[in-house]
């Protein structure tokens, strides 16, 4: 039996053509799956009888099940999803008025291992298929309380560019109007650096958002805390990224984590602003460290937290600090996975 989802409008076309079907009932289905809700091929009540029959002996609509469920004080929602092989992936639901964003992984575990991620802590075990990543988005949206599904961010675990293929065909389908129909501009990636997908992904032609994992001015310090700043070094990602908004013209936005005692002064700041100043469209998202204990990460003070940010205001750096959500069920960046498996 095969994920139905792993499959694109036109190759479920093309498999109706080859069962002698006409074309339309893809879309049909399509209809059933990403819009109706509909788990089963029996309730497609608009499809011949013998057809259901044959699509439910080749193809199965959900290959997950609800493991766990979190709900936290400010709405934020975390699923611990069992997959086919019973491995775990997390994703998470953060409401914000009328919209909902799903936070969704790529990969069961990372292999990058970064210092202050919760994500890699166990190690690699495999990529997400088209399908599975699909069906986190599908669960998120058909569970989304009071509000609709509208933004996506790859922030759950793994490295989303680490599984491109199926990272790229997911994000079609999730702006496809015939699945999710949710605009490219409300899909955001976000990578650790891997400069030859960075280098693919400015002539893929779709609109998303990118987001980077810089963490830190310096290669010394990155590489001290994220491994692949060894293979990727600063210069050369932050060309990659001037070639990116050169060729897209599309802003692309650092990542910052604020970890005490590590890179939260003012002199880090000033290092930051000068790594960024022949980026005109660059946007720096500051975050204060979601506390990992067990790799002794730690957030700075407010008051320190505060003057980072208006340090880089005043440098005429286009900065926001990113509110954490979620905290409370340890449903936030860079803290997925880690409770179950421990
Ligand atoms: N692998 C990709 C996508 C995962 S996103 C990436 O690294 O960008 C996970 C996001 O959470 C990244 O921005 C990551 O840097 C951030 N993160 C990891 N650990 C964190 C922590 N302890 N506190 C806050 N953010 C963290
Ligand atoms: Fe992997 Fe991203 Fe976590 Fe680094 S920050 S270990 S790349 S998920």
């Amino acid at each position: 039996m095969k994920d139905i989802k792993e499959l694109n409008l036109k190759e479920l076309e093309e498999q109706f053509l080859s069962w002698g079907q006409p074309k339309y009932r893809a879309k049909q289905v399509f209809a059933w799956i990403y819009k109706k809700a509909a788990a089963d091929f029996s309730a497609m009540s608009d499809l011949p009888e013998d057809l259901r029959k044959k699509l439910e002996k080749e193809f199965f609509i959900v290959g997950l099940e609800l493991a766990d469920l979190q709900r936290s004080v400010d709405g934020t929602a975390k699923f611990l999803f069992q997959l086919k092989d019973k491995a775990l992936v997390e994703a998470v639901s953060i409401p914000a008025a009328k919209r909902i964003t799903g936070c969704v992984s790529t990969q069961v575990g990372c292999k990058f291992g970064c210092k202050f991620c919760a994500s890699g802590l166990k190690g690699f075990k495999r990529n997400l298929s088209c399908g599975e990543i699909l069906e986190e988005v599908l669960y998120l949206k058909n569970n989304a309380l009071d509000a609709e599904l509208t933004h996506i961010v790859f922030m759950g675990t793994g490295e989303p560019l680490d599984n491109y293929d199926n990272l790229l065909k997911s994000i079609r389908l999730i702006n496809s109007p015939e699945a999710f129909n949710i605009g490219a501009r409300r899909i955001t990636i976000s990578t650790s650096g891997l400069i030859p997908e960075i280098q693919k992904l400015q002539n893929e032609g779709l609109q998303f958002e990118l987001s980077i994992s810089l963490h830190a001015p310096d290669d010394s310090r990155r590489s001290e805390i994220m491994p692949i700043n060894k293979k990727y070094p600063l210069k050369d990602l932050i060309l990659a990224c001037k070639n990116y908004m050169a060729k897209t013209n599309r802003q692309i936005t650092f990542e910052y984590l604020l970890v005490k005692g590590f890179n939260a002064d003012i002199q880090s700041a000033d290092a930051l602003v000068a790594l960024l100043k022949d980026l005109s469209l660059a946007k720096v998202n500051l975050i204060a460290a979601n506390p990992v204990p067990e790799l002794n990460i730690f957030a700075p003070a407010q008051g320190q937290i505060d003057k980072f940010k208006e340090y880089l205001f005043k440098s005429g750096v286009n900065v926001t600090l990113r509110r954490e959500r979620g905290q409370d069920i340890d449903a936030a960046c860079g803290q997925l996975r880690l409770r179950y498996e421990k």
